[in-house]
């Protein structure tokens, strides 16, 4: 047919979540943004801190074009990826040196990369815990790797490990995890981060080599009232970090972020050189400069967490009083909700019928709820309470 098939029903088909944004800005236009709540997408309101736009306008003002807008190493700048590299051994107290760590356009590229660079055979197998971020699907099955859902504990959303065990074989070659996690907000604890491991480590001396852990960070920093989360390299030595900055510093347009394979990882050099072969071949080098060199000079920047964490309350508050179920996320900016009907598509359609707009999970695995992501500002929450008690009430009648 001339083209690749495969590649127009992705373009063809957009993603649920970027179809409902889509709706949004219609309906916006229609009757006016304020009267809309949207809660579809990732977007953190929250803004980038401010030594971020200052430090941009700094090295506007003082580097030269060459520094901010030329190439770099394909990897990435050297003196970018010590920075980096000092920060997550002072934090973690592990030994990654620069020649580990890979400068990426965030963690959509770090996911590809990652997964081309660890799968060699069309068929092997890339377990994921639903729910999960339903783009898993398009970066696994691009590298041609196949996608193997393991499910979770119910009503706490923790990695049912006794499941995932059954879900491991010969075929398996990585393992995805996110925590916090989107969608449901949840960060794994220890003690299912260790239960994880030791299967890993089990399976892998059975199967007679290594299965790997991919780490999907973007939002590690995103976590209140004290949560730790585990860092999985400390727990694991096959384990590659896929970071981003775009939630961590509300940079999700600049596209910057990184891989960083662990140093205790047997074989770390040359996986690392598969990383850098598969950033190649897929066009994934030099990550923008001028952003390796914020992200360099404001590693220890914070954005505003407080204000997600307010939205979290008033949201998670709310609803359970009006008789929602949901999981109290401990991290990211998600909240997931038990829709109140068994199909979580008719449920967002009497949604949208009061102008709320939230995300049917059943791409995320999980079927019968929807997502929330409350990383908007604090008057789309306030205006859409109101509706989400009318919606309850529908249902209760
Ligand atoms: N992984 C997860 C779990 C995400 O939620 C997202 C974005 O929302 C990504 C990866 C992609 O992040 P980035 O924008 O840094 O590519």
């Amino acid at each position: 047919m001339g083209y690749n098939q495969k590649m127009f029903g992705l373009g063809n088909r957009r993603s649920i979540i970027r179809e409902i944004f889509e709706y949004s800005k219609t309906r916006s236009a229609e009757i006016g943004a304020e009267n809309v709540f949207d809660f579809s997408l990732g977007n953190p309101s929250v803004p980038a801190p401010a030594e971020v736009n200052d430090t941009i306008r700094e090295l506007l003002d003082t580097q030269s074009s060459v520094l901010l807008h030329g190439y770099t190493s394909a990897q990435g700048d050297i003196t970018v990826r010590r920075v980096i590299a000092d920060r997550i051994n002072a934090k973690f107290g592990v030994c990654l040196t620069p020649d580990l760590l890979y400068m990426t356009c965030g963690a959509a590229a770090s996911l590809s990369i990652s997964l081309k660079a660890l799968i060699e055979e069309a068929g092997e197998e890339v377990v994921v815990f639903a729910p999960f971020f339903t783009e898993y699907r398009v970066f696994i099955e691009n590298a041609g790797g196949k996608v193997v859902v393991s499910k979770p504990m119910e009503r706490t959303f923790q990695i049912d490990v006794a499941d995932f065990e059954t879900k491991l074989s010969p075929l398996t070659k990585a393992v995805i995890v996110n925590s916090p996690n989107n969608p449901s907000g949840v960060v794994y604890s220890e003690e299912t981060v260790r239960a994880m491991c030791d299967v890993l480590r089990r399976k892998s001396a059975e199967f007679g080599h290594p299965i790997y852990l991919i780490a999907d960070e973007p939002y590690r920093e995103l976590v209140y009232a004290g949560v730790e989360v585990p860092y999985l390299m400390n727990h694991y030595e096959n384990t590659l970090v896929c970071y981003s900055f775009s939630k961590s510093l509300s940079l999700p347009g600049e596209r910057i972020g990184y891989i960083a394979v662990c140093p205790a990882m047997e074989d770390a050099k040359n996986i690392y050189l598969a990383v850098c072969g598969a950033g190649r071949s897929l066009g994934y080098v030099c990550a923008p400069s001028l952003f390796q060199h914020v992200i360099a000079k404001c590693i220890d920047a914070k954005v505003n967490v407080e204000a997600y964490k307010e939205n979290r309350d008033l949201l998670y508050d709310n609803l359970t009083a009006y008789g929602y179920e949901c999981v109290k996320p401990d991290g990211a900016f998600y909240l997931f909700v038990k829709a109140l009907e068994p199909d979580a598509y008719k449920f967002y359609e009497r949604a949208k019928a009061h102008e709320l707009l939230v995300v049917p999970c059943d791409d995320f695995g999980v079927s019968g709820y929807v997502r929330i992501a409350y990383c908007t500002d604090r008057k789309t929450v306030v205006g859409a309470l109101p509706a989400f008690k009318k919606l309850a009430e529908e249902y209760q009648k």
